[in-house]
């Protein structure tokens, strides 16, 4: 079977992978000419993680990214709210690993072509549309200008399978009327600084008071090119800025908003100073796209971000592609006809990406920092306890689990996979 793979991302390599497993050789077609390690931070779920362990690739993840540890969530004044163990560490089988996306797509496509062969990725190749008849599918495609290699015009397929990202071309033809992504009118700073370690060296902080801004910070290269220093993502959300474009590569300037946390006091980390030194600082709009009715079309599905852009903050858009992978492929091998194997994909896998765009839409776990800024009116707090009870706090992590589909391992209240400092080590 001939099979066309639209976009050379997290998503349709890992879809090349799954397929090659299978014993099928698909061509996976990307638009830029050269595949650079691009994006800043980015997670891998413990689902995440048991897909690449399925891989096979599990050594390479963990060569290449930091284990989660434990998830710490503040107030803009440094003050605990709460805190949380993470993956193997609250008890998943699999680990939560935080990684640099580039490094994350160099590593499948360094596997890709190992596997397949180099031919099965066509770089320089932009998908510019397509049309289908009942034996298979014409693609169009005009190459980029620096592609060092051959790039057909057009290529006949017996399917194709898209995963061309947020801005879509596939998902702009085959829905128009929903090309347009939704802004919440939040815009997200990204940044990497080189930096000591903290905490366990596994720690995610969540800082702020909401209605001001939020700030996410995570390692994502230990003993960066052996120096002892920490590579550390950060994300900030600024709440009050027109819209930036839809460009991953846009650079911003950290002097707009580094004065935004120099309040926060926290004896481990100078979070002004991490943000002045940045390496590198991009804006990025929080966007996504309103869930789509209907992903498969005949012989052409979308997958990954195509069909169900989401949030990034919830963590979980990388992850989703490589299952949306996964069951593609396991379709495809299983069922005869490619329409109704990209229908049962489909019937499974989207009623759940489309839930966690929407709740992404919400606060989630975050919604702790809300509900202190909003008891205390954005004031110090002198107890959480009294602001907010630890059995509150941990009835929503715990219901957020759930709803995410990973529902925590152990319930156990006398293991309570959540914690404060006073009772479980010291800030
Ligand atoms: C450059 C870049 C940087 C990113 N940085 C971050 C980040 O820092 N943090 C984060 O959370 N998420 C980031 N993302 C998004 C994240 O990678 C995805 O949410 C997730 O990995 C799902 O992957 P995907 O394969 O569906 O989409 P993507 O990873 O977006 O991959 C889509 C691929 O399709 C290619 N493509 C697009 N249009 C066409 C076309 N018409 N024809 C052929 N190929 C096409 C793109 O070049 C890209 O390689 C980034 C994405 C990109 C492209």
């Amino acid at each position: 079977m001939e099979i066309a793979i639209i976009g050379a991302g997290i998503g349709g390599l890992t879809l090349a992978l799954r397929l090659h497993q299978k014993g099928l050789k698909p061509r996976v077609y990307e638009t830029t000419a050269e595949l650079r390690p691009l994006g800043v931070g980015i997670v891998s779920q413990p689902y995440g993680t048991r897909e690449m362990t399925e891989l096979g690739l599990l050594d390479e993840l963990n060569a290449a990214s930091v284990d989660s540890i434990e998830s710490l969530y503040y107030n803009q004044y440094g003050q605990e709210i709460y805190g949380e163990r993470c993956g193997s560490h609250m008890g998943y089988p699999h680990a939560q690993r935080f990684i640099h996306r580039g490094i994350w797509q160099m590593m499948l496509y360094k596997a890709v072509v190992e596997r397949l062969g180099k031919d099965a990725v066509v770089l320089g190749a932009r998908c510019a549309g397509f049309e289908q008849d009942d034996t298979g599918v014409t693609i169009r495609f005009t190459a980029h200008p620096a592609a060092t290699n051959p790039v057909p015009t057009e290529v006949r397929a017996d399917v194709m399978i898209a995963s061309d990202g947020i801005n879509s071309a596939v998902r702009a033809q085959l829905h128009p009327q929903k090309s347009k992504p939704h802004f919440s009118g939040i815009t997200l700073w990204r940044g990497v600084t080189l930096m000591k370690p903290f905490k366990t060296g596994g720690a995610i902080l969540h800082i702020g008071a909401p209605s001001q801004g939020s700030l996410i910070v995570y390692p994502i290269v230990d003993n960066y090119e052996g120096t002892g220093l920490t590579l550390v993502n950060w994300i900030v959300e600024q709440n009050d800025r027109a819209e930036s474009i839809e460009d991953w590569n846009q650079k911003g300037d950290v002097a707009e908003i580094a004065h935004m946390f120099d309040e926060c006091e926290l004896d481990f980390i100078n979070v002004g100073e991490m943000l002045r030194n940045s390496k590198e600082v991009y804006l990025f709009p929080l966007i996504d796209h309103d869930p789509l009715e209907q992903w498969s079309f005949g012989r052409v599905t979308l997958m990954g971000d195509a069909a169900h852009a989401m949030y990034p903050r919830g963590g979980n858009g990388a992850c989703q592609a490589l299952v949306d992978a996964r069951v593609v492929a396991e379709k495809l091998i299983t069922i005869e006809s490619p329409a109704e194997a990209f229908k049962a994909y489909e019937e499974e896998r989207r009623p759940i990406a489309n839930r966690l765009v929407l709740a992404n839409r919400g606060d989630g776990p975050e919604v702790v920092r809300r509900i202190v800024e909003e008891r205390t009116g954005g004031k110090r707090f002198d107890d959480i306890e009294k602001v907010l009870p630890f059995a509150e706090a941990d009835s929503i992590f715990k219901e957020y689990h759930r709803l995410a589909g990973m529902k925590r391992p152990n319930e156990n209240p006398n293991e309570a996979s959540g914690f404060r400092s006073v009772f479980f080590h010291n800030a």
